[in-house]
């Protein structure tokens, strides 16, 4: 029952995955709640504009390489000559994210969650404007997520396609001849593979001197090498000046990042893949008093409260990585201290996945950053080329890197390059979870023949014991 002072016990701000799970939740547990949405669809960037679509044009981009790429005949398989219909592509995305979204607006109705339509802005930490209705709550999360960061002096236009961010690089009308990706990040892999396998030549400029920031530096050699081969053209420790666009055609400036002679790239199309950050504007923080920090992050304490009694913050938003799966469990967490019972994130373990093809994953710490932090580590690897599934598959590429601590052979950080790394990882997280050593992932039986098994002779590598290598 809500408080007979206020019209909902929870208002949630934004219903992506930290928010739309968090209302679910703390309905479940009884609470009134209402979220306040401004998009036309629920879900958020994940759903709408993120996560989904792009899985869905990796998935199909894949499919069509296989068949053109000519994997298919390497089975048997006659295909005759394939020819690609983006729009009939551009089509079954449409309709994955329209059943997802509508599929969060059905868990609404199922958990007599109320929707209000708009943006929401705070006049104080328990009433905030939603379009043209003022709605009073006991708890307000924030759950606003993040968009595109810009780069400065070079303009979006996703209608125009030429100069386009993610949202319209998910969203092309027809396949770039030359497409240069501004940052070697995830998106930039993921959209940039998109568009290669679909037929583009694609160019990735990246500021620092590897890709993937964040990523385990043996990943991030690796995948250098992966991306080259299939075809990428990299351009590392270098940005991007100038984007001139006339027309159809764009021509870029780059300069080296630490200074040198600057070179220029034609393109038909440019995505600006720089990172993401956190939505704060026009929620009115300023009436309560809310300060973002020097990132824009709201800031909170274990159990996702802001300073602002009352006020919470979950996903995009906070600090940590912008990912869905952190957000969701943020979500779950927030509504159950709102509920009066202890909900918690083990920011130690939230796994990272790249959807390319071969995939990469992490868990846990780095060997850089378990250096850093004072462990002293041993270190497993066992090569994908040598795990008999992904060998049959003809999927050579990749390794498990699996990171331990020296003394206590407690796992640290599980790194994989393999086509189902985002699959294999979720092993490693639960192993971390439950604070395994490598010689208990070692010890654990694993089916033959499965990619996964390369996770268990990583581990035994760690104590020098593997047998297939
Ligand atoms: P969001 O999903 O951004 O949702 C916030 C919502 O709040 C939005 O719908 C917005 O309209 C709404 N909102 C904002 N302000 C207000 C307001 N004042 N009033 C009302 N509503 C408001 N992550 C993964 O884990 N895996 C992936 O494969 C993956 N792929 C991605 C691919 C792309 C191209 C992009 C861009 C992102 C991807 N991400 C992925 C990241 C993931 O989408 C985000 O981490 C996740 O959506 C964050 O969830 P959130 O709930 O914090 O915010
Ligand atoms: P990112 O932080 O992953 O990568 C941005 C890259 O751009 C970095 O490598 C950075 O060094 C580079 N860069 C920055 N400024 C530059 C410049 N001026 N010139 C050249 N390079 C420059 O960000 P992203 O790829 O935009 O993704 C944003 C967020 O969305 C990430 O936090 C990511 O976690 C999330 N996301 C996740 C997934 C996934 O989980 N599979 C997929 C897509 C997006």
């Amino acid at each position: 029952m809500a408080d007979q002072t206020f019209d909902y016990d929870v208002l949630v701000i934004g219903a992506g995955p930290g928010g739309y799970v968090a209302a679910i939740r703390a309905a479940q547990l009884g609470l009134k709640v209402a979220c306040a949405e401004g998009r036309a669809t629920l879900g958020g960037t994940c759903l709408n504009v993120g996560c989904i679509p792009s899985k869905a044009l990796l998935h199909g981009s894949e499919l069509y390489d296989e068949a053109a790429g000519g994997m298919m005949a390497k089975y048997g398989i006659k295909t005759g000559p394939v020819s690609l219909d983006l729009a009939a592509m551009q089509a079954q995305k449409d309709e994955s994210v329209k059943g997802l979204t509508g599929g969060i607006e059905f868990l609404f109705k199922k958990n007599k969650v109320t929707w209000l339509k708009g943006y929401a802005t705070f006049k104080d930490a328990r009433t905030v404007t939603i379009a043209d209705q003022t709605v009073t709550a006991k708890n307000v999360i924030i759950a606003t997520g993040s968009s595109v960061t810009p780069l400065p002096g070079v303009s979006v236009d996703n209608d125009a396609g030429v100069v386009v961010d993610s949202t319209g690089a998910l969203a092309l009308a027809r396949v770039p001849d030359h497409m240069v990706v501004i940052g070697g990040g995830v998106i930039g892999l993921e959209l940039g593979s998109v568009w290669r396998r679909l037929g583009a030549q694609v160019t990735v400029v990246e500021f620092l001197d590897q890709l993937l920031p964040g990523m385990d530096g043996d990943v991030r050699k690796e995948a250098a090498k992966i991306f080259k081969k299939q075809g990428m053209t990299l351009k590392l420790s270098t940005k991007v000046t100038v984007v001139e666009v006339k027309g159809q055609k764009a021509t870029l400036t780059l300069e080296p990042s630490n200074g040198g002679a600057a070179e220029t790239l034609e393109a038909d199309c440019v995505l600006v893949a720089i990172g993401r950050r956190p939505n704060t504007d026009g929620l009115g923080l300023g009436a309560i008093g809310l300060e973002p920090n020097a990132r824009g992050q709201i800031e909170t304490d274990h159990e996702f409260r802001t300073r602002i009694d009352g006020v919470w913050a979950v996903g995009d938003v906070i600090p940590g990585p912008m990912l869905a799966h952190k957000a969701e469990d943020e979500g779950i967490a927030v509504a159950e201290n709102i509920a009066g019972l202890t909900g918690i994130v083990n920011h130690d373990v939230i796994p990272g996945v790249v959807y390319t093809s071969p995939e990469f994953a992490g868990v846990g710490l780095t060997e850089e950053a378990a250096k850093a932090a004072g462990h002293e580590i041993k270190v497993g690897k066992f090569p994908m080329m040598a795990n008999s599934r992904a060998k049959t598959n003809h999927e050579p590429d990749g390794f498990v890197k699996i990171i331990a601590d020296a003394k206590t052979d407690r796992v640290l950080g599980v790194w994989c390059i393999a086509t189902l790394a985002g699959t294999m990882i979720a092993e490693a997280a639960l192993a971390m979870e439950f604070g395994a050593t490598s010689e208990d992932i070692a010890y654990t039986c694993h089916a033959h023949p499965t990619h996964s098994e390369a996770i268990k002779e990583a581990a035994m590598t760690v104590n020098g014991k593997p047998i297939h290598i």
